[in-house]
């Protein structure tokens, strides 16, 4: 067995059952290992801490599979942890056939680097690990005995693959899938998810329930969905009577699926307005032309990968919410999200209270937002809490 021997007390975050080793902790390696080989991570005095799946060249030189010795990596591991995961959402929170859900969420639900998510009957899986790669076959395997799946996609396209020194490979791995387009249901209405170019593995699952909460609020609101991508927030609020909506993003591929959405579900295409723009200049635009809206969505991409990075995007999230504050009428809501997971749940408020400090407005936060519950978060792993959001009410 191949060895991750620690440098002297650097072994106190795997006591903490955090999932991974970065390349700094470690003092040498024992053995030929090769990316995605299974090893044994040793403290310096040569305790055993965990098995893992080993990136010699990496910046996480390992990712934890498990914290028991005997604990065999191979075909049936792999098998057991899918299962696990699919049957505790199947218990917990049972979604319909033509529904979409979260069935892997990484190192949440044991298995670091691997995303799986269901649409319908179509399922996609997005490897990210060494770990992962090197098992993807048994994965697909029981991914196909588990799900029952008519077709199954690779979207391995995440940006972290170049960390972890993989090439992208996305396509279809089993059944068949022209084209690559999947329409789901979602909380009542319809919804087309392009699983071969689409974001992520096609669409945004871990919105879902805050789609249908903002949705709720928007009958008879003039509402500004920023961000809209293929328009979940924008067909929740249309199906819940807002008397219109002004979509704004940067991607015309976007636009025109969330488009095809209004259509799909019959709603009124006469109340929508497509903007294709930059959010940060069109938010400007409107200020300058003093529109007013009832109801402002704010969901960007991802603008703190890491910590690192969390001033700048701190300046980001502050100027778009500072702007949606002064758009909104007197008794306007503000549904403000961010998915960076540099940015904790404590800092985003404190950026939004700034914002409405400076924006000139007395604003209360009246609910807090968080992913659908098939993105659980493992206590041990706490960057696995990006998604957080507030839902501001201005006097
Ligand atoms: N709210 C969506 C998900 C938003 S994802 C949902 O529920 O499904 C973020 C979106 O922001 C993407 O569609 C991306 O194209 C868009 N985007 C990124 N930067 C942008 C910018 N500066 N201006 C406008 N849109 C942008």
């Amino acid at each position: 067995m191949n060895k991750i021997i620690l440098k002297a007390g650097r072994e106190k975050s795997l006591l903490r059952r955090h999932p991974w080793v970065f390349s700094g902790a470690v003092a040498r390696i024992d053995g030929k290992a090769s990316a995605g080989d299974t090893a044994h991570v040793v403290a310096n005095d040569g305790r055993f801490l965990a098995i893992v799946a080993v990136n010699p060249d990496a910046n996480i030189s390992a990712r934890v599979w498990d914290w028991n010795e005997a604990t065999q990596i191979n075909t049936a591991f792999f098998h057991h942890r899918l299962e696990a995961a699919i049957g505790m959402r199947r218990t917990l929170f049972p979604r319909k056939p033509d529904e979409a859900e979260r069935l892997v969420h990484g190192e949440s639900d044991g298995l670091p680097g691997l995303i799986v998510d269901r649409y319908a009957d179509v399922v996609v899986l997005q490897i990210s690990s060494a770990g992962c790669h090197r098992w993807r076959e048994a994965i697909i395997a029981s991914l196909q005995k588990l799900t029952a799946a008519r077709a199954i996609y690779e979207r391995s396209d995440a940006d972290v693959l170049e960390l972890e020194g993989l090439a992208p490979r996305t396509g279809l791995v089993k059944g068949e899938l022209d084209p690559p387009i999947v329409e789901i249901s979602e909380s009542g209405v319809r919804l087309r998810v392009d699983v071969a170019t689409g974001h992520k593995t096609g669409f945004y699952l871990d919105q879902r329930d805050n789609r249908l909460r903002v949705g709720q609020l928007a009958a008879g609101r003039d509402v500004l969905n920023c961000f809209c991508y293929t328009g979940g927030f924008t067909v929740q609020a249309l199906a819940h009577g807002a008397a219109s909506v002004t979509s704004v993003d940067s991607s015309a591929d976007a636009l025109q699926l969330a488009r095809e959405n209004v259509r799909l579900n019959a709603l009124p295409e006469d109340r929508c307005e497509w903007v294709d723009a930059d959010v940060f200049h069109y938010l400007r635009k409107l200020r300058d032309q003093d529109r007013q809206f009832d109801l402002i969505i704010l969901d960007p991409p991802k603008f703190a990968p890491t910590a690192a990075t969390a001033e700048r995007a701190a300046r980001g999230y502050k100027d778009i919410n500072l702007l949606g504050f002064k758009l909104l009428r007197p008794g306007g809501l503000l549904a403000t999200f961010s998915c960076s997971g540099g940015v904790s749940a404590d800092l985003f408020r404190k950026i939004v209270a700034g914002a409405a400090l400076d924006a000139g407005t007395d604003a209360q936060v009246i609910d807090q937002f968080h992913s659908t519950p098939d993105h659980p978060v493992s206590l041990d792993f706490p960057e696995g809490e990006y998604l957080k959001g507030l839902l501001c009410r201005i006097n």
